[in-house]
């Protein structure tokens, strides 16, 4: 099997206008970044009420993730296959998994966005243009501050931290503004990686862009010495801030492997953030095919939640079916096993693990639309191991289907797709998880006893604080955006499989005001990861003809 890398350079590519008139994007709607990526400007207001929207989420993944990004692209290239027409919708890749020890997130094996390279890389700029807009801020505030302070902004407590798109753990406490009064006032900051900023979560959020400017002139920025909030309108930079990513809210297109039209753009983590790509990108797939798919990030415990309860209500459309991708691998890893041991065969561990699936189903049931559930092959599997899974999961009276995307492209996953056109005619009967005009403390309780299978939420004394303070503000009503590891339903990333009777900790809360939700810092969860002993950069390489080597 040739390297993924290798795959997507021998790939044959269509012109992306060729691959955009196939969906009806017209001339003046496509900006073309060369012959094989472009953004698109659709009116997104007339989506035909018949295309179908699909949601892929998945298990607790091990740390190379579990195939969602390629289970979404080879069921977008199946469609194909049936002789129905679909797009992809997907988030861009972060720099810092991309060096570091995940890879990129343009999917593997024959289930690729090409070009993947580019797209691993800068792209069509979209987070370095986020990345400057959000420490233009920072450098906005620390610059009213040196000159007068008319907001009377304390410097203890802005909570506008800067960003870098890259894994920097030196970076995650820094002091700023030493050197005397010429370089400012001293303070403590920190940075967070580029997919934290809320600039990303509300470039992912906005309707247009008078809504992604709105937004802008509602971000908090800190308070003032009398505690009062100050926000980004206060310090009269709204449009500054919005100009700087005009480009970068508009949707990138390119195509798969089998050249199926994929909108890749905008992309928060879910573990610290929203987790799914740009609504603009969404609704475009949706205009322009009769079946969307797109991936929320990580477990269904966070990305598949936050897409239910935050994301879906911004799109205007909940899915029409749910996709939850398992691995015999990732199962086995929950039902014990030493992630060097994945590959041998293990049904008492598979068994045991699959728990982990049976909470991530009855959990995605709850929202009232039809699961099913995809098998993502991996050539270490046993056909007894795949057996078992399949009978495990039909003991949840659901459909575990049987996927092999990476090895076959759009033909692996051909079962699936005629699966979702069945599903996805079921009535609507969409039950959102909780009330958005509940306390911020009881969301936090329905996520935590419906979706995590825990028993209660404990609060620092300071997120205690902080929650008296949001009643009064009346920051009560804004939806809950859990920031928790991803490996565990836990707070805590060691204890896998479906634990039962825990307590979720919450150290903080962060208002994000023009996101619109309230971000819940639970146990160790850090905005600002590390890179690891062995990251990938040590094993890339690009040669005197401008060769890559070394990206997956
Ligand atoms: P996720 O979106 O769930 O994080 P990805 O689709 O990005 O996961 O896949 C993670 C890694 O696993 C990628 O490098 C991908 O090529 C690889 N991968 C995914 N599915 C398979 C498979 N069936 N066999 C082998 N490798 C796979
Ligand atoms: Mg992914």
């Amino acid at each position: 099997m040739k390297t993924d890398i290798e795959i997507s350079q021998n790939a044959n590519l269509e012109n992306i206008k060729d691959v955009a008139s196939r969906i009806g994007i017209k001339e003046n709607e496509l900006e073309q970044y060369g012959n094989y990526k472009a953004k698109v400007n659709l009116d997104e207001s007339d989506i035909p009420k018949n295309h179908k929207l699909i949601l892929v989420t998945s298990i607790n993944p091990t740390a190379a993730g579990e195939g969602k990004t390629t289970l979404t692209i080879g069921l977008g290239d199946a469609f194909k296959h049936i002789n129905q027409s679909c797009a992809i919708a997907l988030r861009e890749p972060s720099l810092g998994p991309v060096m570091g020890i995940k890879g990129g997130a343009t999917g593997g094996g024959y289930a690729q966005v090409v070009p993947m390279e580019d797209i691993n890389l800068f792209f069509t700029g979209d987070f370095p243009a986020l990345t400057e807009a959000h420490n233009t801020l920072s450098a906005l505030i620390d610059n009213h501050i040196q000159h007068g302070n008319e907001l009377n902004l304390d410097p203890r407590q802005i909570t506008w931290k800067r960003v870098l798109d890259i894994n920097d753990r030196e970076l995650r406490q820094v002091v700023i503004g030493l050197g005397g009064r010429t370089s400012g006032t001293p303070r403590q900051d920190g940075f967070d990686i580029t997919v934290a900023s809320e600039l990303m979560a509300i470039l992912c959020l906005s309707k247009n862009l008078s809504d992604l400017k709105h937004r802008i002139s509602k971000i908090l920025i800190g308070y003032t010495y009398d505690k009062q909030p100050v926000t980004v309108e206060d310090l009269g930079v709204t449009g500054a801030l919005t100009l700087l990513l005009k480009d970068a809210l508009k949707p990138n297109l390119v195509q798969t492997l089998e050249h199926t039209p994929a909108f890749v753009h905008g992309g928060p983590f879910a573990n610290i953030a929203h987790g799914c790509n740009s609504i603009l990108a969404t609704k475009a797939a949706l205009k322009s095919a009769d079946y969307t798919i797109t991936e929320a990030g990580f477990g269904a415990d966070l990305g598949g939640e936050k897409f239910l309860d935050i994301t879906s209500q911004n799109i205007g459309k909940t899915p029409d079916s749910i996709v939850i991708v398992a691995t015999v691998r990732a199962l086995k890893l929950n039902g014990g096993v030493n992630k060097n041991e994945l590959d041998t065969e293990n049904i008492d561990a598979l068994k045991q693990g699959a728990a982990n699936l049976g909470r991530h189903i009855e959990n995605m049931k709850q929202y009232g639309k039809p699961v099913v559930v995809a098998i993502n092959k991996f050539v270490s599997d046993t056909d007894t191991e795949i057996e078992v899974l399949k009978s495990y999961v039909e003991s949840h009276h659901v459909k575990g289907i049987l996927a092999d995307v990476w090895a076959k492209g759009g033909a692996g996953a051909v079962d699936l797709a005629n699966e979702l056109v069945n599903t996805c005619n079921n009535e609507d009967k969409f039950k959102p998880l909780y009330d958005k005009n509940d306390d911020i403390l009881d969301k936090l309780n329905s996520i935590v006893t419906k979706i995590y299978g825990g028993s209660k939420v404990e609060l620092s004394s300071k997120a205690a604080r902080q929650l008296k303070n949001y009643r009064k503000r009346g920051w009560n009503q804004l939806p809950i955006c859990v920031a928790k590891n991803q490996y565990s339903f836990t707070d805590d990333a060691k204890k896998l499989g479906a634990p039962d009777n825990f307590t979720i900790h919450v150290r903080e809360f962060q208002p994000k005001l023009g996101a619109s939700f309230i971000v819940a810092l639970t146990g160790k969860v850090l905005t600002m990861p590390g890179l690891p002993s062995h990251p990938a950069a040590l094993d890339m390489d690009i040669d005197n003809n401008g060769k890559i080597t070394g990206l997956f």
